[in-house]
């Protein structure tokens, strides 16, 4: 066992936001900096050939800082290990290579994120993968999908984007299970503070760790974070081979993030459920979907397998399109944005911004919805920017 690996292994035992804070990283032995640097290198020198000091000898291969981001994203998971990627579709693509092959095939939700749904859709099925759907939130439907023997993987998100439907983690571990399929999980909306997939029983985890694991709208990355050494091998095996690597300060950055998920997590909640309080007694507001109100279909089980019910909010007006529309452009605290998982709060029109390419399937959302990513303002500021973007 490394010294690195002794100290995850001890980090291991503490708490979640001891864990966000020290896990992956020993203060450095020659310097003693409390963070990591950003080791923006290339290679290392060698004490004579194939002599590597810590075991690096390309970036591509093993960075120091994406290594300490790694091991704090497989330390907050509880999982075996993690992998650091440029973008969150680059750690999907690099998923499907490491456990897929052409002729297999995958489920995926009916009403999955718009660039997971593109990238299997244009990309995986060029290469020869098919996939079928089916709602996260309807168990047999997801048994029924399933074709026994080809399946290998069930691919969830839960909550999904922008209806905020929710899958029981541990019922869809069980019906991937018994095809002999995985289970992935995209825990992107709620991050690891407020669900652990893998302690459920998923075998992988997929971040974009540009939402609320890097938490501030300034870097775009992704991660894979999975249960076993048998998986783990093959993962890296693939984000070596194929190279879509997070950079030491995208790393950096994102570590940096890590440090404070679990405080602005509890603010991302506490204002959600204010901003939902408010919506919900709105006359102009015809239906509020958070997962936190009892009446959502999901909220049993989400309160089973979710710590809180996060930051993330939809809901619908009585003025119809020409409404959502202007309600996004009248908020001025909320900014009018794609994305999601900042510590500012984003406004945006489904249908016409992040969801405009399902206009048409199965998959286009209401015209009236607008979605929020509450962020951790004053509370009192969001609840009146939104009174006034609805009076105007
Ligand atoms: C943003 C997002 C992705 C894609 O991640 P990128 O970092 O933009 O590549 C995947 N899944 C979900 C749920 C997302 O919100």
């Amino acid at each position: 066992m490394s010294e690195q690996q002794r100290h995850d292994t001890e980090y291991g035992k503490t708490g979640f936001e001891t864990r966000a804070i020290h896990a992956g990283y020993e203060p450095d032995p020659t310097t003693g900096a409390v963070i990591p640097p950003i080791y923006a290198t290339s290679t290392y020198k060698q004490d004579g050939v194939g002599g590597l000091r810590g075991g690096y000898e390309y970036s591509r291969s093993g960075n120091p800082t994406r290594t300490a981001l790694e091991g704090n994203l497989a330390a907050l998971e509880e999982g075996e290990r993690a992998f650091a990627f440029a973008s969150g579709l680059a750690a999907e693509d690099t998923l499907v290579r490491a456990l897929c092959r052409p002729g297999d095939h995958v489920v995926i939700p009916d009403d999955a994120y718009g660039g997971t749904f593109r990238l299997f859709d244009k990309v995986e099925r060029a290469w020869g993968l098919e996939y079928g759907s089916a709602p996260v939130s309807d168990i047999d439907a997801v048994r029924a999908a399933i074709r026994p023997g080809a399946t290998k993987l069930v691919w969830i998100e839960t909550p999904t984007n922008p209806m905020l439907t929710i899958g029981d983690i541990e019922a869809l571990a069980a019906v991937a299970h018994d095809a002999g399929a995985l289970l992935v999980v995209d825990n992107t909306f709620a991050s690891p503070y407020l669900q652990q997939p893998l302690t459920l029983g998923a075998d992988v985890v997929v971040h974009s760790t540009t939402k609320y694991c890097g938490g501030h709208s300034d870097v775009v990355g992704g991660a894979l974070v999975v249960r076993d050494a048998e998986i783990a091998e093959k993962v890296g095996f693939h984000q070596n081979a194929m190279g879509a690597v997070a950079g030491p300060f995208d790393a950096w950055l994102t570590l940096r993030g890590l440090k404070t998920l679990a405080l602005r997590m509890e603010r991302h909640s506490d204002n959600a459920e204010r901003v939902v309080e408010f919506l919900t007694s709105h006359p102009q507001v015809t239906e509020v979907v958070y997962p936190g109100l009892p009446e959502h279909p999901g909220h049993a089980v989400a309160a089973r397998q979710m710590r809180r019910f996060g930051g993330m909010v939809s809901f619908r007006v009585a003025g119809g399109e020409a409404q959502a529309l202007a309600v996004c452009d009248r908020a001025r605290i909320f900014t009018l944005g794609e994305s999601l998982g900042g510590v500012e709060s984003l406004i945006e029109h489904p249908g016409r911004m992040t969801h405009a390419s399902v206009a048409g399937t199965d998959l286009e959302v209401p015209a009236d919805l607008v979605r929020l990513s509450v962020g951790i303002e004053t509370a009192d500021d969001l609840v009146a920017d939104l009174a006034a973007a609805l009076e105007g």
